[in-house]
């Protein structure tokens, strides 16, 4: 039986095609080690969201030919698609963001016939690669890929590069993975993909649509998008917001900078007014609902006003967490050639202060609840307590021992920051 070790690096998406790929594989008769482990395969699903994901790719991909000369060497996912010209001594194959789904079928034909295979794709993929996975070992929550690509060309991404045009899984397929998901067990389901509430947007359906259809399925208890974009917050999908308590009290809305300025540089595809105006339409439907964002700091050409005017705007809209990123240079993006870059040194200054602004709207958020009865997932038991997240992704701190994966209704006593305690 053949070893493999698989690494995966950047987001979720990446991490449910590791999934199915590590799925496929033990399917197909091979066992799954460590990484650290001697293995007759190495499989790297890489990341070039910034220049730092791509020395990390690297340093991967010769950790694993380092590691066993003999093994073959696989790397796969962006950094490989935005680098068609990368080749190392001892890797032997090379896939971008089509045909992991292949996997099985790759190994073999390099086994038979043991050449180095460069499967890369020229041009914007346009095809939806499925992938199906309807068990999480170890997880209380899990994901659904439903959408690839992005059109939307932000400056300081290369995603929409390497990643291809917007595309979708069909709806049918969508619905049966989440009911043999329901079927095993799972509660809670995540929709994911590169820019998910585009969803539809090439087939003959709507994002909407398909979350009226799958908040309808039988034992789904929560569903959950991992992050949507204001501008597809249209009155269909707030319609499904305001008839289903099955679609969570939570939403990730990447906001990315708090001025108008910074916003426009970035090619963002709505300024302040729209975006405030969209929670506030938001909030009016539910009023406590959890409101999670990312932002980007130290653009190019923020000042310390502009900078200010940002910690302003997270305030007022009263974020419930800031997902804080210092700006990362990307080669090959727009905002690659702007002037006015910002030190290092003062990038991570600002994140630090921005941190600190998340972590009192993150209190502030959690001091809402208490004295409140909330429904909590369980997803571990530790040292006489119990912890989970509850719908709005309060994370929560029972004294005693619950079940994994059950859902219990407990109130909140105070908050010890990151828990709210019960
Ligand atoms: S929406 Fe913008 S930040 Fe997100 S993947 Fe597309 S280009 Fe990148």
């Amino acid at each position: 039986m053949r070893t493999v070790g698989i690494h995966t690096l950047g987001c979720k998406v990446n991490t449910y095609e590791s999934e199915y790929v590590v799925n496929e594989l033990k399917k197909a008769g091979y066992e799954i080690k460590d990484f650290d482990d001697i293995c007759d395969v190495y499989i790297i699903n890489t990341c070039t969201v910034t220049n730092n994901s791509d020395s990390k790719s690297k340093k991967m991909i010769r950790q694993a030919i380092h590691k066993n000369p003999n093994a073959c060497i696989v790397a796969m996912g962006c950094f490989i698609a935005a680098n068609p010209d990368y080749q190392e001594d001892g890797l032997d194959i090379l896939i971008g963001n089509k045909d992991k789904a292949r996997i099985v079928e790759i190994l073999e034909e390099y086994f038979k016939k043991k050449q180095i295979m460069n499967l890369q794709y020229k041009g914007r993929l346009k095809e939806f690669e499925d992938m199906y996975i309807t068990d999480f070992p170890g997880r209380t929550r899990a994901f659904v890929k439903i959408q690839d690509g992005c059109d939307n060309f932000c400056s300081y991404c290369i995603i929409p590069f390497v990643r291809g045009k917007c595309r979708s899984k069909e709806e049918e397929k969508v619905i049966e993975e989440i009911k043999d998901l329901v079927k095993n067990g799972y509660k809670e389901v995540v929709l994911t993909g590169i820019h998910t509430g585009s969803y539809g947007n090439d087939l003959e359906t709507s994002f909407a649509d398909l979350l009226k259809k799958l908040v309808e399925i039988k034992g789904l208890e929560r569903l959950r998008i991992s992050s949507i974009e204001a501008t597809e917050l249209n009155e269909d999908v707030l319609e499904v917001l305001r008839n289903s308590n099955v679609l969570v009290n939570h939403l990730h809305i990447p906001i990315q900078a708090g001025s108008n300025e910074i916003l426009k540089a970035m090619n963002r595809k709505y300024d302040l007014d729209d975006f405030k105006n969209k929670i506030k339409e938001i909030q009016s439907i539910r009023k406590d609902i959890a409101i999670s964002t990312d932002v980007i700091v130290g653009f190019p050409g923020e000042t310390e006003e502009l900078f200010q005017e940002t910690i302003n705007t997270c305030r007022e809209i009263g974020f419930s967490k800031l997902h804080v990123f210092p700006y990362s240079e990307r080669k090959g993006t727009a905002s690659s050639r702007m002037e006015n870059k910002i030190d290092n040194h003062e990038k991570k200054e600002r994140a630090k202060r921005l941190i600190e602004v998340s972590k009192e709207l993150e209190t502030n958020y959690m001091k809402k609840f208490v004295g409140e009865e909330v429904e909590v997932l369980i997803e571990e038991e530790k040292d006489g307590y119990s912890y989970g997240h509850t719908g709005n992704y309060l994370y929560v701190k029972i004294k005693g021992s619950y079940p994994h994966n059950e859902l219990i209704k407990v109130k909140i006593k105070e908050v010890k920051y990151p828990y709210c305690m019960a």
